[in-house]
């Protein structure tokens, strides 16, 4: 059994209109008071969960290893240059946990949450890191007591991203960091990708729409709003096309225009805690 969703940021009078109907039972909504993008049902996570994130699922990541060492040790340099200090991080989402490993060898004490069952095992038992299984609204962790929370392309994939932001709020230190990158349905490629579909000169949409586990399409306004709504206040919003690793001269040209017009591909947002709604 599938839940239908409603925006998360306006009341249900509000009402929505159907960007496009993406499998014939299933609709990409746009919320009329907000304008956020959504799929119209999420899955029940008790039943589908291992369907979706399998161990299939994180193969190439765990593959991509080496590449990922270096993009996340650049990442934490970003990161500490925000929050002007070592601590405590969480990486909800974290996936087959590189992000834990290498946070930790730059001095930071790293937890983790992920949903899947088949990546915690890995994780968790396998690796030894300190994961916790379910969703972060669910897991029972101290108030207050994060630094630094990274989600790094998983606010698209959870249930109820006001509530996952609400919650995340709560156990952010009052001087503490939430780092969320989003795939940004506002890129320059996205709008591209849209219009060859619409005109048939291309078969698919946006990959991101056609994964099966993407449910929330932000825009750098969209996941302002959101993020205003659960209660945080973010005070850098950027949307680069690549970031990091061997990003050429020319792509390094280009970032600066995307940076400037939020066409990259990549949307990228700085919060802190301000005062909830
Ligand atoms: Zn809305």
């Amino acid at each position: 059994m599938s839940t239908k969703q409603t925006c998360p940021n306006c009341p249900p009078a509000a009402g929505t209109r159907t960007v496009f109907t993406l499998l014939p039972d299933i609709r990409v909504l746009k919320c009329r008071g907000c304008q956020l993008q959504f799929a119209e049902t999420y899955p029940d996570l008790d039943t589908a969960e291992t369907e979706i994130y399998g161990d299939r699922y994180f193969v190439e990541a765990i593959e991509q290893r080496r590449e990922r060492l270096t993009t996340f040790n650049e990442l934490m340099t970003e990161i500490e240059s925000m929050v002007g200090r070592k601590g405590r991080l969480l990486d909800v989402g974290c996936g087959d946990g590189v992000l834990l490993e290498v946070a930790a060898d730059n001095g930071w004490e790293a937890e983790g949450t992920d949903v899947a069952t088949a990546v915690v095992r890995h994780t968790r038992d396998t690796k030894g890191l300190a994961v916790h299984q379910g969703e972060v609204e669910d897991i029972a962790l101290e108030r207050g007591s994060f630094d630094v929370i990274v989600l790094n392309h998983v606010l698209e994939h959870v249930r109820d991203p006001r509530a996952t932001l609400s919650r995340l709020r709560d156990l952010l230190a009052d001087d503490g960091v939430i780092r969320v990158e989003v795939p940004n349905v506002a890129s320059l490629s996205a709008i591209t990708q849209n219009i060859q579909s619409r005109y048939n000169l291309k078969k698919n949409r946006w990959r991101h729409y056609e994964t099966g586990h993407h449910f929330w399409f932000f825009t750098p306004r969209t996941l302002a709003r959101t993020l205003n709504g659960a209660g945080l206040t973010p005070f850098q919003i950027s949307a680069p096309a690549e970031q990091w690793g061997r990003v050429s001269r020319y792509k390094r040209t280009l970032n600066v225009l995307y940076r400037l017009t939020f066409w990259g591909g990549h949307l990228i947002a700085y919060a802190r805690p301000g005062n909830k709604p």
